[in-house]
This record gives C-alpha cells, sequence and structure tokens, in this order.
C-alpha cells in the first residue's frame, strides 16, 4: 500500500530536525511512513492545512510560529492542548483534524526516562511564562511536584498563568526574578533568552548540587543558562531530549506504537 504521509509545518523549517527523527522511529519500529518539511508562509498556515488534507496526508507536526493558529483550526483538541492554548500535532481524520500537543510530555519524558530524575515531591521552578512554558504545565502538575514556581521578565504574565493552573492540587506560585527564594530540585528555562545568547537574571541560589538545569533551547554549545546553573552546581541539560521525545509521543499519537529513544539520542548528540 501507499505510505502514510506527515509533515513539520513551519517558517523557518529548513533547520527543524523532525525529519530525522521520524525517520528513524519509522525505521525502527517498522512503520511505513514518509516524513517532510513543509514552508509554510506566515499568512498562509490553514491554505497549506487544506492542502496536504486534500492531498490525503495523515497529519502533521507544527512549529514556530503557528502552534496558535493550529489550536484554532483544530476540530477537537486534547486535554493538554487545551491547556497549553497551542497544538504541535494535527490528525487529519475522516470526521476532522484532531489537535494535540507532546511538547510537554516530552519535557516531563525527558527529565524522568532519559535524565532519570523524579518529579513527584519535587520543588520545580519553570522560567518564562510563553507558549512553551504553558504547555509544559499540566504534564509537569500530572507527576506530582511538591510546588511549581513560575518566574518571568514580565511579572503579570506568569501570575495570569499560575491563576489558570490552580485547581490540580498542586501550588502554582508566580515569583519576580529577585523574590526567588531557595534551592529548586528542577529548573526549566522555558524562555527564548538563549536564542539571543542572554541569561535570565535568577539568584544564583535556586541551584544547587542534586538540581537539574534543563534548558528547552537546543544549541550545539550549552547556553549561557546552562554554564550558569553548571557554575553554581547544578546538573546541566539541552532541549535535545525534550525534541526527540515529543517526537515520539507524536509518533505514537499518530501510529499507536511508542518508538525506543535513547540510541537515537545518543546518536543525535555531537561527540563530547
Ligand atoms: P515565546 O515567545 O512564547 O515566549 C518567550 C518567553 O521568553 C517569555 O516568557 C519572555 O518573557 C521570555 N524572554 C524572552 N527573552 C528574554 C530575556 N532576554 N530574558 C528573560 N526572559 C526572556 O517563546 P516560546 O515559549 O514559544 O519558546 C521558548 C523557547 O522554548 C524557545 O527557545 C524554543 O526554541 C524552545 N522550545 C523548545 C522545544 C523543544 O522541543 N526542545 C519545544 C518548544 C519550544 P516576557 O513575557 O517578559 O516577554
Amino acid at each position: 500500500g501507499v505510505n502514510a504521509r506527515y509533515c513539520v509545518i513551519g517558517n523557518p523549517v529548513a533547520h527543524s530536525k523532525s525529519p530525522t527523527i521520524h525517520a528513524a522511529f519509522a525505521l525502527q519500529t517498522g512503520q511505513g511512513i514518509v516524513y517532510e518539511r513543509c514552508l509554510a508562509p506566515v499568512d498562509g498556515f490553514a491554505a497549506i492545512v487544506r492542502q496536504l488534507v486534500a492531498s490525503g496526508y495523515s497529519g502533521a507536526n507544527v512549529t514556530v510560529p503557528f502552534k496558535l493558529e493550529a489550536a484554532a483550526l483544530a476540530t477537537t483538541l486534547s486535554e493538554r492542548a487545551r491547556a497549553a492554548g497551542a497544538v504541535n500535532t494535527l490528525s487529519f481524520t475522516p470526521s476532522g483534524i484532531a489537535g494535540d500537543n507532546t511538547d510537554g510530555a516530552g519535557l516531563v519524558g525527558d527529565i524522568l526516562h532519559n535524565a532519570g530524575v523524579a518529579i513527584a515531591g519535587r520543588r520545580v521552578l519553570l522560567v518564562g511564562a510563553g507558549g512553551a512554558a504553558r504547555g509544559a504545565i499540566l504534564p509537569l502538575l500530572q507527576q506530582g511536584p511538591r510546588q511549581l514556581v513560575i518566574a518571568n521578565r514580565t511579572a503579570a504574565t506568569a501570575e495570569n498563568l499560575a491563576a489558570s493552573f490552580n485547581s490540580h492540587g498542586v501550588p502554582v506560585e508566580a515569583c519576580t526574578f529577585a523574590d526567588l527564594d531557595g534551592r529548586f530540585d528542577i529548573v526549566v528555562n522555558a524562555t527564548s533568552a538563549s536564542l539571543a545568547g542572554d541569561l535570565p537574571p535568577l539568584p544564583p541560589a535556586v541551584f544547587g548540587a542534586g538540581t537539574l538545569a534543563l534548558d528547552m533551547m537546543y544549541a550545539a554549545d550549552p547556553t549561557p543558562f546552562m554554564r550558569f546553573a553548571a557554575a553554581h552546581g547544578a546538573s546541566m541539560r539541552d532541549g535535545l531530549g525534550m525534541l526527540v521525545e515529543q517526537a515520539a509521543e507524536a509518533f505514537f499519537v499518530w501510529r499507536g506504537v511508542r518508538p525506543q529513544t535513547c540510541a537515537l539520542l545518543a546518536a543525535m548528540r555531537p561527540p563530547a
């Protein structure tokens, strides 16, 4: 039969590692899929999705800057997509377009299974209050941390975000960078500061021996956040594991088969 077709829609999209990751998953699981890159004009997302549906594609991943538009376009949303307010995984079905968000599950999977760090009972600091931070909150809360603190440059955004997640049985608090108090077990940088080579102004005392400091951004070299965290005793981690795990979760959503990620993640890391 004809292979099921998928793609990643973004602008820009040339740098995306998703085609490589999904090709590896397809090979590993024996699932016959084709996965391509799809560059959409900034004002042409909906038209591209219509074309993909009409051409018989089975689904698509969605990246910058279309995740909010994808949520608006989907005819049904998973609970985690609704909580995130954003969609990174679309499934084209006979009954419509299903929207899901696997980014937060990817973050949690990377922390638990690749870093080997528990979230239950721990003190977690989420830095940033944009789309990536929002998508991480429900999956983090479902692991039962002792507390989740959200710190953001624009304090009001963190306050609004914290207030909208206060019904999950875990204390969720907003805090300014300056008022952050004590050490955290897990610190996640969900800001885009690293893209500009910037460091969010975190007090060094949030880090210590035993802290996992994870930057959602992936770059060949450690980001300023990762270097700052490591200088204050934390173990550091970039966003590559999260990227591979969110892809594995999307593959599972589409194909009902969960790929192994360990070997691929190791192969994608440049030798130290
Ligand atoms: P948004 O534009 O939605 O949010 C940006 C956030 O960063 C805001 O909280 C903003 O604060 C903060 N910020 C920006 N610049 C600075 C700075 N110089 N100092 C302090 N805070 C700053 O971006 P996204 O949430 O979509 O993406 C954030 C990051 O997450 C990106 O680097 C992206 O690559 C990464 N990501 C990684 C994924 C993975 O699989 N590894 C998946 C998804 C995202 P303010 O509100 O004050 O403007």
